[in-house]
């Protein structure tokens, strides 16, 4: 569904992707892990188009992400559902309206069937009682919880997660955490930059470890938790369990 073919970025003199290249299934879930400044948050941008590499291609299902194409690459952008760290909502707004924007506007969906979805995916995160708040008036697990209803609203194919519960008290950790399981459970596919070792190992079915922008082991969750390869693997290991 996924296809990274030697994708390097550099900022400047600093290689932040260094070729990597990796494939990722329908349905799969798949948790990219390493040290902060390894390229995690780079290579999940370049799946998206949120940033251009300077050499190698990114496919969705078989399909070139291109970002100088006429519609660039919107058609397969449009498929791919972000979730960041710092929610992203839009202040001024209240949460139903922050889920309805995108549907009217790109998706050209009515309001009140736009409504009707966001409604639905409120429901099923716990936060239909929220919806005509602003996110100010919300906690930062709600926040999280509402920015990933927003997203469902765009009835994404594949969901990218960047460190979505680093901003949390680690109290509002679980909830968003049991709302991605769920998601995963539904057979969605995700690629997901966290830090939670738990998470990755109970959920993803593969971990990529990454390091100076290349990737250093891959692996099924167990083994690459009960049995890491590489030294460097299992120094990042013991620091973070
Ligand atoms: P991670 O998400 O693993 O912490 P990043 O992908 O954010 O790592 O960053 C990889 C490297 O690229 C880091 O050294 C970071 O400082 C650098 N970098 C990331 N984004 C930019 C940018 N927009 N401009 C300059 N350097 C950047
Ligand atoms: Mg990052």
């Amino acid at each position: 569904m996924i296809k990274l073919e030697h994708i390097t970025k550099n900022f400047k003199n600093l290689k932040a992707v260094d070729d990597v290249s990796l494939e990722i299934k329908k349905g799969e879930i798949v948790c990219l892990i390493g040290p902060s400044g390894s390229g995690k948050s780079t290579v999940l941008r370049c799946i998206n188009g949120l940033e251009v590499p300077e050499s190698g291609d990114v496919y969705i299902y078989d399909q070139k992400l291109d970002l100088n194409g006429e519609d660039k690459g919107r058609q397969l952008r449009n498929k791919m559902g972000f979730v960041f760290q710092h929610f992203n909502l839009f202040p001024n707004m209240t949460v139903l309206e922050n889920l309805t924007l995108a549907p009217i506007q790109v998706m050209k969906k009515s309001k009140s069937e736009a409504e009707e979805i966001a409604c639905q995916y409120l429901k099923r995160v716990g936060l239909l009682d929220k919806k005509d708040e602003y996110p100010n008036k919300l906690s930062g697990g709600q926040k999280q919880r509402v920015a990933i209803a927003r997203s469902l609203c765009m009835n994404p194919e594949i969901m990218l997660f960047d460190e979505p519960t680093s901003a949390l008290d680690p109290e509002m950790v679980i909830e968003v955490l049991e709302v991605m399981q769920e998601l995963a459970q539904e057979g969605m596919t995700m690629v997901v930059v966290t830090h939670e070792m738990g998470f990755a190992r109970t959920v993803a079915d593969r971990v990529i470890f990454l390091e100076d922008g290349k990737i250093i082991e891959e692996n099924n969750a167990e083994d690459f938790f009960s049995q890491p390869k590489t030294q460097r693997a299992q120094d990042f290991l013991k620091k973070v369990m």
